[in-house]
């Protein structure tokens, strides 16, 4: 059985690109293996986040991630502010960070870009990530596309630790799925969706309406050209509608492409609509029953303590080899 580890900012509501990138393989992981998904509100507050909106997020979060099928008996979900573990293990990462590397990261450019104030914290998040996934012996860390590097990064701390001091961290493999893993803005289709982005309009919530679906994928960006076909380079909007459309749909882009064939945008993106409202719908459904439950507490009082057991020996473990504190 292998030990799998992933998070989710609670930065807002999680949008399509979120469930389809991330959440979906979550769902079929814990099946068989041994699962951790975290609701990693110590990431969130390195951009400004406003404390009762941050706090209605973080329940948010749980209460979708348990609608989309994350199930409490098979995996443990848990907030990461509530397992001291991860800030501690995460100083003592950034210890072994350097500067040159967190600045190739491209999500610290693309955050920071035209910024006047950028936490240090938004800096050096990369640390606290590779801590997040390395106090759980992770074997497979399940994320979209643009998780990539950090987990590059998350590898090369585990070993420069286990080299430098002893062999303590399980070395983290990335897995990206195959359909998915990067949805596009749908304002700017070159861009990715973001939970964050201050135009609503680019991102699908989860929790949207199926008006609101439909009124945001109408006012999707295309192009003049009028045929639905994948093509990345030159329509990149046509296309992400089309991965949206198959991944939400579970169907082939090319059998997709050939059933509109004879019709224009209209048709298409209506086709677009009624998938994803398909598939949110019953997870909306879930959700509104659970949000306001003393359930959803219980599974994250027991989520907290589950994952403190085993980030607290990994924790002992990594201080012992620093050499940090006294020996008892
Ligand atoms: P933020 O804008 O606050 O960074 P986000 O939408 O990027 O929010 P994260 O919490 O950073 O969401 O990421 C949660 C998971 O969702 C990660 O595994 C990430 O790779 C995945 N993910 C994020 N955006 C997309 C996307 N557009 N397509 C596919 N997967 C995505
Ligand atoms: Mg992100």
């Amino acid at each position: 059985m292998k030990t799998i580890f992933s998070g989710i900012q609670p930065s807002g509501t999680l949008t399509i690109g979120n469930y389809l990138g991330a959440i979906q393989q979550f769902v079929k992981l814990q099946d068989d293996e041994d699962c951790y998904f975290c609701i990693v509100d110590e990431h969130a507050i390195t951009v400004p986040q406003d404390r009762l909106k941050l706090r209605q997020n973080i329940r948010s979060l749980a209460a979708l991630y348990l609608a989309s099928g994350i199930d409490p008996k098979k995996s443990t979900l848990f907030v990461q502010s509530e397992v001291p573990a991860h800030t501690q293990l995460g100083w003592m990462l950034q210890s072994l960070s350097y500067m040159g590397e967190l600045e190739r990261m491209t999500q610290f450019k693309d955050k920071s870009e035209g910024k006047e104030a950028v936490s240090s914290a938004l800096f050096t998040y990369p640390s606290l990530m590779a801590a997040d996934i390395l106090l759980y012996n992770t074997d497979l860390v399940p994320v979209g596309e643009d998780q990539k590097q950090h987990l590059e990064l998350s590898r090369d701390l585990a070993q420069r630790f286990n080299n430098r001091f002893n062999d303590i961290f399980t070395i983290p493999e990335v897995s990206i799925p195959k359909v998915g893993a990067r949805i596009m803005s749908l304002q700017e289709p070159t861009k990715k969706m973001s939970k964050s982005d201050e135009n609503e309009k680019g991102f699908i919530s989860m929790l949207d309406t199926p008006k609101k679906i439909e009124k945001k994928i109408k006012s999707a960006v295309t192009d003049s050209e009028g045929v639905v076909k994948y093509d990345k380079e030159n329509k990149p909007g046509v296309s992400n509608l089309l991965n949206i459309y198959a991944s939400c749909a579970g169907e082939s882009i090319e059998s997709i492409k050939d059933k509109y064939a004879e019709k224009g945008y209209g048709e298409f993106k209506q086709g677009v609509a009624d998938a994803v409202i398909s598939v949110l719908k019953p997870i909306q459904d879930r959700y509104n029953e659970l949000i306001n439950s003393e359930l959803l507490d219980e599974i994250l009082d027991e989520g907290a303590e589950k994952a403190s057991f085993t980030a607290n020996k990994t924790l002992a473990k990594a201080k012992k080899a620093m050499g940090l504190g006294r020996v008892k």
